[in-house]
């Protein structure tokens, strides 16, 4: 019975039910109230939380409240204005809610456009209608229309992919492992077409940094004709809020046949999906870094297991995590071995820094290769994973060196304007001018240390005179709508040689590009993180798979210190699978992911020792329930230790790694500590957080 009937102060019966609500705020558990009848499960409602009013998601009609029903406060509003959420997507978030150990609010308010979930849209002064109703009044603004376009043939190992994906009965993950230019897209565009000509819709996570104009044109092009006009919905973060809201709706209203979208649309709500893809499924930006710390990856597995659905992995350098499930045969491999232009891979070079001199960073081994491609009107990238203009300026006769106040870090030199520089830090944003003589002794002769992208540029720049250089990293393309033009124009020829970070490095289909050349690839190879190398090396693939795309006889040559390095010389051969059966031997003697999982608690506070010691407490609390759960042997608990970078803007940071060889042993204890932690007394001077099979560490 979840009606309850009494008797208002008139003497009227009247009806009322309870609600149980989740809310995005950072207290575990559901909120009861009480409501008018005609409420569902997956309504939205707009309740009094504290002192103020805010949008949350009914979860539950229990039959009773669970606490004082005296203390149950009604519900202001109940919005009618969209459908309720469905109750497979409510269990697919409260899934994810109890894998990474967060409060279920944290995880279904923001998975909603913000329109639907701020106060504002709805109690602000022009809020006439809702957020809903004034979209909705408003004209659609015309879709670009899109030539159709012709599909190449397939190959027969596309052919043979597609052939295996289409005719999966229930949930299947597949590993699609194909090299760079093997034709992983076409692959996804085929079976994705062949799902939706099923009548069922289809869910094609990209890492945002693929999300290019060009990429979702030529995706309409293919599949407007299949999924209907306006068949396709894209969702990424750079979308305004009317437009996420829109795209959303149309998901929602079932009118979107197939969804493209960066890691949130993870949690997009549609049901009836035959095939979700996860294109470049090694890439970290699956992985959400602060609130919910989830990888939609791992979410898009579970989602397709729990759907009774294929899932596609595709990749040129899987993680290891996804090889070892294909090499158990949990999932299917599928192969495509060979470039689907059929031109050659880039040959690979390594030119050890050690033995040579060396103009401005560049050797004369790249310097001569980018002059022979110059000529040849090829274009040059030139990938340096580190944006400014030099990492740090130093003090020449005393040794001081540009050091952020805030953060135990060097404050990176920028040049701001053409001759004028700036020092930035990149941990907390602090920015300085640069000083005119050293702070410490007075001598004016300041130099920069090492290079950034901007440094490689104005090089380049006075070495190729006659060449058009370009520079695309985090600076470079900060206004809206930047980095598509700076693309577009690399696209079109206008560029001869490219300067970028990762920005470059990854989903770019160049067609005039002969050769990369890599600089200071090295800065990774020693991180403490195990997950270094496996990065390095997919990072390195994807540059060098930026290389010969159309044209063949391609040219990557790296500068390295250490070309005797696993790494460079798994590179050298394009040898994926060579440098993961090392790379998997090794986590396998060493117990680390994906041979046992982890937790990592994070501490910050104003004086380390606070940190460490909050740790420390939870380390012995951890201990405890162990003891008392009995799973001592299967879970190692690690000392704190402090953060490499200790202090970012003043707090102070150290962690706490948990080690499982068993997974629900693991989210047992987490489980039980998480309530402990919450309860600590020094929860005022400590903000801390967990995360569940953390990236980095
Ligand atoms: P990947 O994503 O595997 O790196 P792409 O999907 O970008 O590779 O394909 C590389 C290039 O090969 C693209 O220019 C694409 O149009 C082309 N291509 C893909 N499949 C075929 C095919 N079967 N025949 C001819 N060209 C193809
Ligand atoms: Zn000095
Ligand atoms: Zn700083």
């Amino acid at each position: 019975m979840s009606d309850l009937r009494h008797l208002s102060l008139d003497g009227e019966a009247s009806l009322e039910v309870w609600i149980r609500v989740a809310l995005d705020v950072p207290i575990e558990g559901l909120f009861d109230y009480r409501c008018a009848p005609g409420v569902a499960v997956g309504d939205r409602v707009i309740v009094s939380f504290g002192r103020r009013n805010m949008i949350g998601l009914v979860v539950e009609l229990p039959s009773e409240p669970r606490c004082d029903p005296s203390l149950v406060k009604t519900v202001e509003t109940v919005l009618k204005d969209i459908p309720p959420m469905t109750a497979s997507w409510l269990k697919f978030t409260k899934f994810a809610a109890d894998y990474y150990q967060r409060p279920l609010g944290e995880v279904v308010m923001p998975a909603l456009p913000v329109a639907l979930r701020s106060l504002s849209a709805y109690q602000g002064k022009r809020s006439a209608g809702g957020p809903v109703e004034r979209l909705d009044q408003r004209r659609a603004p015309k879709l670009k229309s899109t030539e159709p376009s012709t599909a190449p043939e397939l190959n027969a190992a596309q052919q043979h992919a597609v052939t295996l994906i289409s005719a999966a009965q229930g949930f299947q993950p597949f590993l699609l492992y194909g090299i760079t230019g093997s034709g992983k897209t076409e692959v996804y565009l085929h079976a994705a077409a062949k799902t939706l000509a099923r009548g069922q819709r289809v869910l094609l996570l990209v890492p945002e940094i693929n999300l290019t104009p060009q990429f979702e044109q030529s995706l309409r092009a293919r599949l407007e004709p299949v999924a209907g006009p306006g068949g396709v919905a894209v969702l990424h973060s750079a979308l305004s809020d009317g437009e996420r809201l829109r795209a959303w709706l149309r998901v929602q209203r079932g009118e979107a046949k197939l969804v493209l979208g960066t890691r949130l649309s993870i949690f997009a709500p549609l049901d009836d999906v035959g095939l979700i893809v996860v294109d470049e499924e090694h890439d970290p930006s699956y992985k959400q870094q602060d609130g919910l710390r989830y990888s939609a990856r791992d979410l898009a597995v579970w989602r397709a297991r729990d759907l009774g659905i294929p899932v596609v992995l595709g990749s040129a350098t899987p993680s290891l995590e996804s090889w070892v499930h294909a090499e158990k045969e949990n999932y299917k491999r599928l192969d495509l071995p060979a470039r689907a232009r059929e031109v050659t891979l880039p040959s690979v070079r390594l030119v050890d820094t050690r033995r040579l001199k060396m103009e401005h960073g560049l050797s004369v081994q790249l310097l001569d290769a980018m002059r022979a491609r110059l000529d040849n009107r090829e274009q040059v990238l030139i990938f340096l994973n580190r944006r400014g203009y030099a990492p740090a300026l130093h003090c020449t006769s005393c040794g001081w060196v540009s050091q952020c106040p805030r953060c135990t870090t060097f404050t990176v030199l920028h040049r701001t304007t053409p001759g004028r520089h700036q020092l930035h830090c990149h941990h907390c944003g602090y920015q300085q001018r640069v000083p005119q003589a050293c702070p410490d002794c007075g001598d004016q002769d300041m130099q920069p240390i090492g290079r950034g992208t901007q440094r490689i540029e104005e090089h380049l720049g006075m070495l190729f005179p006659e060449a058009r250089v370009a520079r695309i990293d985090a600076d470079s393309t900060r206004k809206k709508g930047s980095a598509q033009a700076l693309f577009a124009s690399v696209h079109a020829g206008e560029v001869d040689i490219l300067v970028g970070t990762q920005m470059v490095a990854k989903g770019h289909d160049f067609t005039n590009l002969g050769l990369v050349g890599i600089l200071n690839a090295d800065a990774m190879l020693f991180s403490q993180d195990f997950r270094a190398p496996e990065r390095l090396f997919a990072q390195l693939m994807q540059v060098a798979g930026r290389a010969g795309r159309h044209t063949g006889h391609g040219e990557v040559i790296v500068q390295t210190g250490y070309p005797e390095q696993s790494v460079y010389q798994a590179l050298l051969k394009h040898d994926y699978s060579g440098f993961a059966s090392h790379t998997m031997r090794e986590r396998e003697a060493a117990m680390l992911p994906p041979f046992s999982h982890q937790a990592l608690l994070s501490a910050e506070a104003r004086e380390l020792n606070i940190a460490l010691d909050f740790l420390q407490a939870a380390k012995e609390a951890a201990q405890g329930l162990l003891q008392a759960q009995q799973t001592e042997t299967l879970i190692t608990l690690y000392d704190p230790v402090p953060l490499r970078i200790v202090r970012v803007d003043n707090m102070c940071r150290a962690q706490l790694l948990v080690e499982a060889t068993h997974r629900p042993a693991l989210q047992a204890l987490l489980r039980h500590w998480l309530a402990l932690l919450h309860d600590h007394p020094d929860l005022r001077r400590v903000r801390w957080q967990l995360e569940v099979d953390p990236l980095e560490i």
